[in-house]
């Protein structure tokens, strides 16, 4: 018998996108972040706040611009380490562009047109962007620019990592192989955090009722406010059951992502309420705390965000090159 070294099981590359659309709520923070910053051991992750996804529709610049920075600052005091994940800001990284303009000479018109957001929204009347149109390739540069194999998706998002595989193959097949062709996962720690003023609706940055939304900075009596007055139902017994009891179930599996509880169906409704209230203040005062420090100082913020663009850029410009040259564009 003879004994081989075993190389180490290449690490995995995962990509978690934030839009700077609105402040980061529980739904994040539950959904993304934590999962995030529980896999930093495990995979090198990217963190890329996609401002530029946040221009495809109706914006204000300065909104973006404070949105973008809260978000960098809130990620570092949520406890994402930017010494092994990078926290990204797309617009600062130009071959997230590049990249797109060349993935849009592989992608049919009707591709992009049947995405369900360009549809919902174009049907909605008003104006427009052709960025709309076009943003599902940009999130397919997102993913390939980084040769990302894991994406963690919901099940909303499946159509878009769909796109990007189907424009991956297909450059792939065409041109030589170029991209790493990326899998969707879903994290065992990501929690799907509802609207707690609408419960059948996910919360969201903009969607939702916005009275059922937790800010991650919002002071202790608003989240009390907003989980007394949470929907609840008149079954008067804590169960988990998503279609008659979707405001318990939710309040059931918040409680249970806070404190990495397996989910229990006890107490009455009033109690449940008290100790979603308190697993969830024990959770975002540390990140309140250590967000105010960071605020203090913005140097700090700006100098992670550069040195993590200066980091992935030269990713970012080896996956270009090889598009380009593939393409049969000149050096
Ligand atoms: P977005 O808020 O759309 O920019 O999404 C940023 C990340 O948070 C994505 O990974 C989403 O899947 C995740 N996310 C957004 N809302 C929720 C929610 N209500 N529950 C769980 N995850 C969410």
């Amino acid at each position: 018998m003879t004994l081989t070294a075993t190389a180490a099981p290449a690490r995995t590359r995962r990509l978690t996108g934030f839009k700077p659309t609105g402040h980061l709520h529980l739904g994040n923070l539950l959904g993304a972040l934590r999962p995030l910053i529980a896999a930093q051991d495990a995979a090198d992750s990217v963190a890329l706040i996609a401002d530029l996804h946040a221009m495809t529709v109706e914006h204000d610049p300065a909104a973006v611009r404070e949105l973008a920075l809260e978000q960098v600052t809130l990620m570092l005091a949520a406890g994402v380490d930017p010494s092994r994940t990078p926290i990204v800001l797309q617009s600062h990284v130009a071959q997230h562009t590049e990249l797109h303009y060349l993935l849009e000479c592989v992608t049919g018109f009707g591709e992009a047109a049947r995405m369900i957001q360009f549809k919902e929204k174009s049907a909605a009347g008003g104006p427009v962007r052709l960025s709309l149109l076009t943003y599902p390739v940009l999130m397919a540069a997102d993913i390939l620019l980084y040769d990302i194999a894991q994406v963690p998706v919901g099940e909303d998002q499946n159509q878009h990592l769909e796109l990007t595989r189907t424009l991956a193959t297909r450059f792939n097949t065409r041109y030589g192989h170029t991209f790493t062709v990326p899998d969707g996962v879903r994290p065992e720690s990501a929690a799907r955090v509802m609207d707690l003023a609408e419960p059948t609706a996910k919360m969201g940055k903009t969607s939702g009722s916005g009275t059922g939304r937790i800010g991650l900075l919002d002071p202790p009596e608003v989240v009390r406010r907003i989980i007394s007055r949470a929907v609840t139902d008149d079954v008067a017994v804590v169960r988990r059951d998503p279609e008659r009891q979707p405001g318990i179930t939710n309040l059931i599996d918040i409680l249970s992502a806070c404190t990495g509880r397996p989910p229990t169906e006890t107490g009455s409704y009033g109690v449940l309420k008290r100790e979603v209230t308190d697993a969830v203040e024990a959770l975002l005062t540390p990140i309140q705390a250590r967000h105010a420090e960071l605020v203090a100082d913005p140097g700090h913020v700006r100098r992670v965000l550069a040195d993590s663009a200066d980091r992935v850029r030269p990713t970012a410009a080896a996956t270009v090159r090889r598009a380009r040259t593939a393409l049969g564009l000149l050096d």
